[in-house]
């Protein structure tokens, strides 16, 4: 008996493996056409002052409309990307629609939003992004503080020295820096001295079980009070529930982002979002 079922686990196994590298497949082959074809989006994601419940920024998030997949997250071909090379150009295409949105809410009446973009290892360790940057800036005169780059603790930490020098470059420029998926690496505290970023970002690993877990209760409040004390502001990702959300205001955690306050949304449905914001506050 135990031989058949380990042969048919086998063979299931084998199937899924399958599955898994003919979609690799379908994702690879067009990779490079897609960016041609236009069939990446942004989908922006709602940040929110936990005090004001204010709207004050969002998250690009990238989407793929893959012609025989359909929609696409970002977990399934960032790494392709990555590999293959793709990721800069398209890195550069997340970055240039990121300050043409910022410059377009001038006219809009948000001019106050902050607008976040998540960073690639290799876009960081390469040599075209602050000429990128210095491009896009003058281009437009948007305010550089209002845009915000996300480097995760892993892809700072593949090269901390190179890493301290870019956002070192960054905020010579103005731009802000936030340190993504805090806590999932194994660098954390004592690098946050050496990068000074402005902000971090708690993963959302913590915020789960907040409310449940004891240790991860220590861990986020003990990370806020460290980041407040080196004078950073702290967002939380994943909110899910209220409870999350009135616990981390009550550990005076800045800012939340998660499916509470919003999911991530087209441009259009966010900016809808942000003027309801604006107008209930008024
Ligand atoms: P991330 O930067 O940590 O982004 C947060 C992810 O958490 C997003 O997944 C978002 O949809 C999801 N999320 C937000 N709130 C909640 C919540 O309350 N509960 C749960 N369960 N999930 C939540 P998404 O959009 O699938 O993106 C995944 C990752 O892909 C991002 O993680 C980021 O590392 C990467 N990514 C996305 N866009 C880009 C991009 O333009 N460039 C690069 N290099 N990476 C990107
Ligand atoms: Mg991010
Ligand atoms: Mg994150
Ligand atoms: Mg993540």
């Amino acid at each position: 008996a135990a031989k058949s079922r380990g042969r048919g686990n086998f063979q299931f196994f084998s199937a899924e493996m399958n599955a898994a590298t003919h979609e690799r497949l379908l994702l690879e082959n067009r990779l490079w056409q897609a960016l041609e074809q236009n069939e990446f989006e942004l989908y922006l994601q709602a940040q929110v002052d936990l005090r004001s419940g204010a709207i004050i920024g969002a998250e690009a998030l990238l989407r793929w409309h893959h012609p025989q997949l359909g929609m696409v997250g970002p977990d399934r071909f960032i790494p392709i990307a990555e590999e293959s090379g793709l990721i800069l150009p398209l890195g550069d295409w997340v970055l240039q629609r990121v300050v043409e949105l910022l410059d377009r809410w001038r006219g809009l009446g948000l001019g106050h939003l902050r607008l976040a973009a998540n960073l690639s290892a290799r876009q960081c360790h390469g040599t075209s992004l602050l000429p990128q940057l210095d491009r896009l800036l003058g281009q437009t005169g948007i305010d550089p503080a209002l845009l915000e780059l996300e480097i995760t603790e892993s892809a700072a930490m593949q090269d901390p020295e190179r890493s301290r020098e870019l956002l070192q470059q960054l905020r010579a420029r103005g731009i802000k820096v936030a340190i993504d998926d805090f806590g999932t690496g194994y660098s954390s505290l004592s690098y946050l001295k050496l990068f000074e970023p402005d902000r971090i970002k708690i993963d959302r690993g913590f915020v789960k079980d907040i409310e449940t877990d004891p240790n991860d209760a220590v861990i986020v409040t003990a990370t806020i009070g460290l980041a407040h004390a080196l004078g950073l502001e702290v967002i939380a990702e994943g909110v899910e529930t209220q409870a999350q959300a009135d616990f981390l205001r009550s550990k005076h955690c800045d800012e939340g982002q998660g499916y509470l306050f919003a999911r991530p949304v087209t441009v259009a449905q966010f900016e809808a979002l942000a003027a309801a914001s604006l107008n209930e506050l008024a």
